[in-house]
């Protein structure tokens, strides 16, 4: 069990009041906050040993570069990743995977077809719509039920030797549905197509292992997962790394410069081109050991039961409807009031000191599907409570007594 009063603790700014109201924090899905070791890590490595990485003999240098590595092999081990050099660091997902769809113009021609899901972020749909401008391949897409959840006997339909990847997220950001990834690892693989997973939704919630997946590609954010924005992972599979062009070039990313050739750097530095936000790398594995402090069983434990608590209370509202009813979710709960748009409720309950999102969530084709302009999304963390849902509750209420 978590002692969520010793968790709270650890997080400054959850002791705000917005609005003359304490803040009830449920907008994790967007970006989560962050831990008081998270926030004194950026500070004492801005005051005890800032300086560029990967270059300088001196010590400062050394120390800093040190630092980096080691944030590096603690997520390495985090995901499970055979080798550090499988572990690219990025500035977030959206990043990751335009270094991914970039690159894959060397292995897509005219004809050929990438497949996303209908459940995707724009910044996996967009990206691949890019490489398809690019190649003359096209885009194919895995449907939605009604549920929220993805069709696998369409996506088997669709699947095909013509097929070169798979995009797909782990979790849904506006629903919260947990897609089957394993299966469709599986089945992309069995006609030769390479697998990207976008976990932004993932990493914060559960403990995955990429070897275990067998994903070519698997793409976080760092700002999601309790680190510092700014910051983010691409998992790649070193053979496919090694195939992949480099995506930015400049300093760092080189073996050898000439007006006649340049060549390349090994992995991980062939795609880490430039000065990277080195107080962010380095912080990030700050942020995965303070998670597998907590741990991942009792994160995913508890959020469950926030999940539970929350759609039972929220059912109760007259007129509410959820929207996105996946078996399998995460903490995220997706709801519209009838006759009421999910931006009037978003600035009501703001008033109350609640944080929700409101809109499409960066997933149009998902809104589109469901036949709404946007919704209302709670999302939850471990720091949460049941008593914040409890002010939730009542706060949607007052919004509905009145706008309608
Ligand atoms: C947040 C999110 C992204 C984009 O992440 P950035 O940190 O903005 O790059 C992509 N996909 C999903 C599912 C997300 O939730």
């Amino acid at each position: 069990m978590l002692d969520i009063q010793a968790i709270r603790a650890n997080f400054p700014i959850l002791t705000q009041t917005v609005n003359g109201k304490p803040l009830v924090y449920f907008d994790n899905a967007a970006t989560s906050q962050k831990p008081q070791v998270v926030i004194d890590a950026i500070s004492n490595y801005y005051s005890t040993i800032n300086a560029n990485i990967h270059r300088g003999v001196h010590a400062l240098s050394q120390l800093a570069t040190d630092a980096y590595e080691v944030s590096r092999q603690t997520i390495q081990k985090h995901i499970n990743a055979k080798h550090a050099h499988e572990v690219l660091f990025t500035s977030g997902t959206t990043h990751g995977i335009n270094l991914v769809a970039s690159g894959f113009s060397a292995f897509v021609k005219a004809g050929d077809e990438v497949m996303v899901s209908a459940l995707e972020h724009h910044s996996n749909i967009v990206p691949w719509q890019m490489l398809c401008e690019r190649t003359g391949a096209s885009l194919t897409v895995i449907p939605l039920n009604d549920k929220g959840e993805l069709i696998m006997e369409e996506f088997e339909k669709l699947l095909s030797e013509k097929t070169k990847i798979v995009a797909v997220n782990h979790i849904s950001n506006s629903l919260g549905t947990i897609n089957p990834i394993e299966f469709i690892i599986q089945k992309a693989h069995a006609v030769g197509a390479a697998v990207l997973i976008d976990g932004a939704q993932a990493a914060p919630h559960l403990k995955f292992d990429v070897q275990a997946l067998d994903c070519d590609f698997y793409a976080f954010s760092g700002h999601k997962t309790c680190g510092p924005t700014g910051t983010g992972i691409l998992y790649g599979k070193e053979e496919w790394l090694n195939k992949l062009p480099p995506y930015q070039g400049g300093g760092e990313m080189i073996k050898e410069v000439t007006f006649a050739k340049t060549t390349y750097a090994d992995l991980p530095h062939k795609f880490e081109a430039g000065t990277p936000h080195i107080a962010g790398g380095i912080v990030l594995g700050t942020a995965i050991d303070y998670l597998n402090g907590i741990g991942f069983d009792a994160i995913q434990a508890y959020e469950q039961e926030l999940l539970v608590y929350g759609i039972q209370k929220l059912q109760e509202i007259d007129g509410l409807t959820l929207i996105g009813t996946a078996a399998h979710k995460t903490s995220v709960i997706s709801f519209n009031l009838q006759g009421i748009h999910p931006y009037d409720v978003g600035s009501i309950v703001d008033k109350m000191g609640i944080a929700v999102r409101t809109g499409h969530h960066c997933t149009q084709p998902v809104m589109d599907a469901f036949g709404v302009p946007g919704t209302v999304r709670a999302s939850f963390a471990f720091y949460n409570t049941k008593e914040e849902i409890d002010a939730l509750v009542t706060a949607v209420l007052k919004a509905q007594r009145m706008l309608s």
